[in-house]
């Protein structure tokens, strides 16, 4: 339940202002917050201004890593005294300012614990500040895994769950998003719910991919699958991309549960495509390394088995995010059906070549969804198609940029001009409720 204001804080809301933050009002939050919170409370550094994207800066008063929910009412109950915001932070890996507080009080919920609990009906309840690589960790360990990972796996779970969440196994399975079953929400009444689609419905439906403007998501029951360690590898090569586009078509029509996992790069000069069957052991893997996959794909430049892929991947990605830290990284999602992914895809492509989108832009990597039977109430609207259709993909645009010179800002904003403006026909991807 919130705690009681003080009139400490009454004489700071009188005097201070969002824009004019004098050091000892920022003292002063800080006593007050820290007074009743037994996590840790910090005067904002340079690390909580920015997130990974780094194109936007806002520095809050004070940031909070809270140890509970007392912690996390507290906040809110300080926050509406003083009459600043709230707002939520996981890993920060957000690249458009989705995590930054501009002189409010920031809440980063993320931490190397493994805090889960597999029930026994084979779902788990996991705290949001988990990180999805402990969690997968903890569960193989008892054969589960969790049915679509981000390739990326050092995310909070509270953090992609308040995006949407994807990865290489959205093929098959979807977002993430729509494995939850339930989730407890702290809200800034000072109250908490269990919500789901039975209790609470609404809360449910719009805190998943909501972006934490309802409350803050403290923890999750979400679908688990059997573990299936090793991973059936087929890479693909293409010397142009309408070879790649044309050696998609055959998935349009089809709903088999394999291949489960799916994703293509376009950039550094090559065009590459991955397709991978999960299997329980190696013997059945390497059983089936010589099977078609489609007619329509070529022979494979690679073929292989792996062990624990999704964490090979991660690795693998982890290099690429640390490569270059100065940099803005400008990323944008874009997503479509089919027809219209292709006309998007040569349409962006073409401009790798061209001015300064060209070159800046450094890769286009895809995924393609295949969303259950029955999602979760989150529909995500696709460009062009209402109902979103059930198959679709996924474009994820790029590009870093120099920090200097800024002006550049303006022109790094050109997927948003393209996808919006009057100069193309492609508006970027959005959550339809
Ligand atoms: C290197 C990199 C790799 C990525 N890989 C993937 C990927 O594989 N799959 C994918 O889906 N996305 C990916 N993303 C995109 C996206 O940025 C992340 O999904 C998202 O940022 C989640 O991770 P996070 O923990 O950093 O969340 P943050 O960026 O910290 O937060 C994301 C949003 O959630 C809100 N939020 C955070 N915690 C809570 C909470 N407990 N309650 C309520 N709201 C909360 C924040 O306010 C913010 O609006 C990637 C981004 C980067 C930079």
């Amino acid at each position: 339940m919130p705690r009681p204001a003080t009139n400490l804080l009454r004489i700071m809301t009188k005097y201070g202002s969002q824009e004019t933050v004098t050091e000892i009002q920022r003292e002063t939050l800080y006593r007050l917050v820290q007074s009743d919170v037994q996590g840790e409370v910090f005067l904002p550094g340079d690390l909580w201004s920015s997130d990974f994207g780094g194109v936007v800066q806002r520095t809050p008063r004070v940031v909070v890593r809270p140890q509970n929910e007392q912690d996390i009412f507290h906040c809110f109950s300080v926050a509406k005294d003083v009459g600043i915001t709230v707002s939520f932070r996981g890993a920060g890996h957000s690249c458009h300012g989705q995590t930054l507080s501009d002189g409010g009080i920031l809440i980063e919920n993320v931490d190397d614990s493994a805090d889960f609990k597999l029930l026994d009906d084979g779902q788990v309840e996991v705290s949001s500040k988990t990180r999805w690589h402990n969690l997968e960790k903890g569960l193989n360990e008892q054969r589960r895994s969790i049915p679509v990972t981000t390739d990326y796996l050092h995310l909070s779970v509270g953090g992609t769950l308040s995006v949407g969440g994807y990865g290489i196994h959205s093929v098959t399975r979807g977002a993430q998003v729509d494995h939850v079953t339930k989730l407890r929400l702290l809200l800034p009444d000072g109250t908490s719910r269990w919500c789901s689609v039975n209790e609470h419905r609404d809360l449910f439906r719009f805190s998943l991919a909501g972006l934490g403007q309802l409350g803050f998501i403290d923890k999750v029951v979400t679908e688990t699958v059997p573990h299936r360690r090793f991973t059936r590898l087929y890479k693909y090569s293409y010397r142009k991309i309408v070879e790649f586009l044309d050696s998609l078509t055959w998935m349009q029509g089809w709903s088999g549960a394999w291949p489960s996992h799916f994703c293509a790069l376009v950039g550094y000069g090559q065009t590459l495509s991955e397709f991978g069957f999960e299997h329980s052991n190696q013997k059945e893997a390497e059983g089936h390394l010589n099977a078609d996959i489609s007619n329509d794909l070529l022979n494979p430049s690679f073929k292989g088995v792996f062990q624990d892929y999704r964490f090979t991947l991660h690795r693998s990605l982890t290099g690429y995010i640390n490569s270059d830290k100065d940099v803005y990284r400008v990323w944008a999602d874009y997503a479509f059906e089919y027809s219209n992914f292709r006309r998007f895809l040569l349409f962006v492509a073409a401009l790798r070549f061209k001015g300064v989108f060209g070159s800046f832009l450094d890769r286009i990597y895809i995924l393609a969804f295949r969303r259950p039977e029955t999602p979760t109430a989150v529909s995500l609207l696709v460009f062009g198609t209402r109902p979103a259709p059930r198959q679709f993909w996924l474009a994820d645009v790029q590009k870093p940029q120099r920090r200097f010179p800024l002006k550049f800002a303006a022109h790094v904003r050109l997927p948003s001009s393209l996808a919006s403006g009057s100069t193309t026909r492609f508006p970027a991807a959005t959550s339809e409720r």
